[in-house]
């Protein structure tokens, strides 16, 4: 099916305040990285919680970022999960750092701390854990062998927005929390992302290297106070976000929260629905944590339910339903397994969840009939056992 009835994967939603914020920011005759980016790193400081919040182009560039101004590079090892997307780890390979990776558990999907524990060595300067689909990680452990090792604690929140842990909200619980707003994230501004942190000289050095590496005063040079000189102290980047896009961030974030609670709808439903069918579900939501609901996924295993992941990929794609995979497992990707000579069996949970996950539509926006045809093409397609 394609056309007007096809769900597409991670649809965002704009309303007409943002159309309208996006409208006023361009007549406004600044649309570069101005009064809209500050008011938006204001409030999303406020929402997570930390002193700092630096608004970038994306959260691959938050991640860049974070790793730098924390002094990682040449050398030093940085210790993360297999299960997540590329940006992850290829911000670490970018700053210099030695990607790491320490397997998942199978039930969370997330990395294993007793597997952390194991990969440390003489040369490990930090923790970089991704919220895989919304679903914090174990912080409590995280944080006990990142201080009995003297080590960063870096936080991929990119699915994890909404999401708490221990009545601490997630990307606040390390040395820097990075989150991003890539059109199919839980809010969005087309392309953009958020390096949140409490420690001044990271969020200094992280500003000023997000614009060329230029010092503070560069941000008002165009102002109208006159023009000021800069001074270049970094090799730094263009990773700077704009005013078009800070703009629908501020209505998007005001939003995020009342979009959780669909979210949660749909999840429920999909939880009953489909707990008859020969598939794994996502492990209930633990004690004392807040899932963020970024992603509902399934593990379709051809020895229980008669067909593989991608054959269930391709028939609901053919009925209408744009489904994702979140993701197949990085080490096994052709420039790591090169790099770094993985085999597959070295994390064999990361291996096994990547061969198998599938990632079925949780927008908020999606109608009651639209989540009803999901549920039928899902139970139609997970039923049907002669397939010869
Ligand atoms: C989307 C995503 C990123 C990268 O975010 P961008 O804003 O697209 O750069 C990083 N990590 C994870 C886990 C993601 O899902």
């Amino acid at each position: 099916m394609a056309g007007r009835d096809y769900i597409v994967f991670g649809k965002p939603s704009f309303a007409e305040e943002e159309i309208d914020a996006v409208a006023a920011t361009l007549r406004g005759g600044w649309a570069g990285t101005g009064a809209q980016v500050q008011e938006f790193q204001r409030a999303f400081a406020a929402y997570v919680g930390t002193r700092h919040a630096v608004a970038v182009g994306s959260c691959t560039a938050a991640l860049h970022l974070a790793l730098i101004a924390a002094g990682l590079g040449e050398g030093d090892e940085v210790i993360t999960t297999p299960l997540t997307f590329a940006a992850t780890a290829n911000a670490i390979v970018h700053s210099g750092a030695t990607p790491v990776f320490a397997d998942i558990r199978r039930d969370s999907m997330n990395i294993d701390p007793e597997q952390v524990e194991r990969r440390i060595s003489p040369r490990t300067r930090a923790i970089l854990p991704v919220h895989l689909a919304g679903r914090p990680c174990e912080m409590d452990a995280l944080g006990t062998i990142a201080q009995r090792h003297g080590l960063m604690l870096i936080e991929d929140a990119a699915h994890a927005i909404e999401a708490r842990y221990r009545g601490g909200k997630i990307g606040a619980l390390g040395d820097v929390g990075c989150f991003s707003f890539y059109v199919t994230k839980n809010m969005t501004t087309i392309e953009g992302g958020m390096l949140c942190t409490d420690q001044d000289p990271i969020a200094n050095k992280a500003r000023i290297l997000s614009l060329h590496g230029m010092s503070a005063d560069a941000w008002t040079r165009f102002s109208d106070e006159g023009y000021k000189h800069y001074d270049v102290i970094f090799t730094g980047f263009k990773y700077n976000m704009t005013d078009v896009q800070a703009a629908i961030g501020i209505r998007q974030l005001a939003k995020i929260e009342g979009w959780l609670g669909r979210r949660r709808e749909v999840w429920a439903r999909y939880d009953r629905e489909f707990a008859d069918l020969p598939c794994v579900r996502p492990a209930s939501e633990e004690p004392e944590t807040i899932h963020a609901r970024h992603l509902y996924t399934l593990l379709i295993d051809e020895a229980g339910s008669g067909i593989t992941r991608d054959q269930f990929l391709q028939t609901l794609h053919r009925g209408g339903v744009g489904c994702g995979v979140h993701y197949r497992a990085l080490h096994a990707h052709p420039y790591y397994r090169q790099r770094f000579g993985f085999k597959p069996d070295d994390f064999p949970n990361a291996f096994y969840v990547g061969e198998r996950t599938v990632s079925l539509p949780l927008s908020p926006h999606l109608t009651d009939e639209q989540v009803d045809r999901i549920i039928g093409l899902v139970r139609s397609t997970l039923t049907i056992r002669d397939r010869t």
